[in-house]
């Protein structure tokens, strides 16, 4: 078994979309980034990479080649599933913690949950993503922007 760590933070940016696991929240600002800026995938991305010691969310996906302008995050996630799966590893769960003074998420996190399942490739049950504020404190508590932090297991040999 081999464990990730991945972790994303990006700024709020008024006139942008905010997508957090793919996830569209149309009622709140959305988030700066050379691709769609979706934190939350990010960190599950750098996760499954972390595990699999296959680099990182930049080496794959650098913010200076302008193929990755406005890009999907959800792409991105896709093809590092492909990649962890053929490097011979299956994935065991996913544990996600988003913080942020807003959106709340907690109205949204099965929905989240379920579009992570599914690009993933695993049950619903193995996606866990849990929504917290910083209660004020920091910078991420004033609402300057979003953190995630995620933890990912791999199984080895398997696929
Ligand atoms: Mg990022």
């Amino acid at each position: 078994m081999r464990i990730g760590f991945g972790y994303d933070s990006h700024r709020f940016e008024e006139g942008r979309p905010l997508l957090l696991g793919g996830v569209l929240f149309p009622d709140c600002a959305g988030l700066k980034g050379h691709s769609d800026a979706d934190v939350l995938i990010h960190a599950v991305i750098d996760a499954l990479l972390g595990a699999a010691a296959l680099g990182d969310i930049g080496s794959h996906f650098p913010d200076t080649d302008a193929r990755w302008k406005g890009a999907d995050s959800v792409r991105f996630l896709a093809s590092v599933v492909d990649e962890v799966r053929g490097a011979g590893f299956a994935i065991g769960n996913v544990d996600a913690t988003v913080i942020c003074e807003k959106p709340k998420l907690r109205p949204r996190v099965d929905e989240i949950r379920a579009n992570l399942a599914a690009i993933l490739g695993i049950d619903v049950s193995r996606v866990s993503v849990k929504g917290k504020t910083n209660e004020k404190m920091d910078d991420v508590g004033a609402g300057v922007g979003i953190e995630v932090h995620c933890a990912v297991l791999l199984d080895e040999g398997k696929e």
